[in-house]
């Protein structure tokens, strides 16, 4: 489970710091120290790590926590807030236009998810009653346009695609007019990959945002990768602007540094986690819970 190693970590610091009763500032200093460890092996970016101790640290060495009853409570809880702040603060929805369709493009590295994520937030979107159109504008893996019209099948929705001989930018544009004359409210755009971040790759990004103007540039990044997912966010969002991140494989050993991290490095939230292969496994991402999750 992600963050297993992380959550029992903090969860033995703080055992001895309530078995300490009164805390003494270097009580408190001695448990952060712990805390930051604790997120370096949790593959938290370092300057993340260094920058969350402090901010707790600031607020926890005050007079009120030392002074307080329970001080080893109010020490967690200041983690719990921090943490929370760290991942977002709240839940990040997506833009839903007032004038459909909704343009969803959704980009990343070949073996992120992409593909399986576009089924998913089809299905998750159609439980809230919209009409999702999924696209097919992966023209160079051989499997992705069957992939998804599989996919298609199962959910009962439509895969627009014009095979892999047409340009992205054009199945981009098409598939947005036939929304438009089939009143489907989503449009879920599934981009290609490579395996590496490259010009061309990117050039060809911004020419379907430039064309397209997508409500909503999702990256979908592979949680399992911990630190090359927040350099791979960094990159598309300097390169090419994205609105948020859906982390996958949340369901695997993935350490949690990424879901830590990408936040604080790139300013854009999660606004989705992959929690298993199959089509419902995608859940919003809720700062909040994950913090109480990662405390126990
Ligand atoms: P793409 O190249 O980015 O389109 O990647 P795919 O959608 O083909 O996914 C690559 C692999 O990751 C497939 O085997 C998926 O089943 C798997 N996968 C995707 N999301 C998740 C997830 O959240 N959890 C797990 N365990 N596997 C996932």
């Amino acid at each position: 489970m992600v963050f297993e190693g992380l959550a029992d970590k903090l969860q033995q610091t703080f055992k001895k710091l309530r078995g300490r009763g009164k805390l003494t500032e270097s009580d408190v200093s001695e448990a952060l120290r712990e805390v930051r460890m604790a997120l370096l092996e949790a593959d938290v970016n370092f300057k993340v790590a260094k920058d969350f101790v402090a901010r707790v640290k600031e607020r926890a060495v005050g007079q009120e926590v030392i002074a307080s009853l329970t001080p080893a409570q109010h020490v967690i809880k200041i983690v719990y807030e921090e943490l929370t702040q760290l991942m977002g603060g709240t839940q990040s929805r997506i833009t839903i236009s007032s004038r459909p369709p909704t343009v969803v493009m959704l980009v990343g590295l070949q073996g992120a998810g992409k593909t399986t994520t576009a089924g998913k937030l089809a299905h998750l979107l159609k439980k809230q009653n919209k009409r999702p159109l999924l696209v097919a504008a992966d023209i160079y893996r051989p499997a992705a346009i069957k992939q998804l019209q599989v996919l298609g099948e199962k959910l009962e929705l439509p895969v627009f695609t014009l095979g892999d001989k047409e340009n992205p930018v054009r199945i981009a544009q098409k598939a947005i007019e036939y929304a438009l004359s089939h009143a489907r409210d989503i449009v879920i755009i599934d981009t290609a990959g490579r395996l590496h971040i490259n010009e061309q790759l990117m050039d060809e990004l911004k020419a379907i945002k430039n064309t397209v103007k997508p409500h909503e540039i999702l990256l979908v990044v592979d949680a399992m990768t911990g630190q090359d997912a927040v350099t791979v966010a960094e990159t598309f969002n300097e390169q090419l602007g994205i609105d948020g991140v859906i982390l996958t494989k949340l369901d695997g050993d993935a350490r949690g540094g990424a879901a830590l991290s990408v936040r604080a490095v790139t300013g854009r939230p999660i606004k989705y986690v992959g929690m298993g292969e199959k089509l419902d496994a995608l859940e919003p991402f809720y700062p909040d819970r994950m913090a109480s999750r990662i405390l126990g």
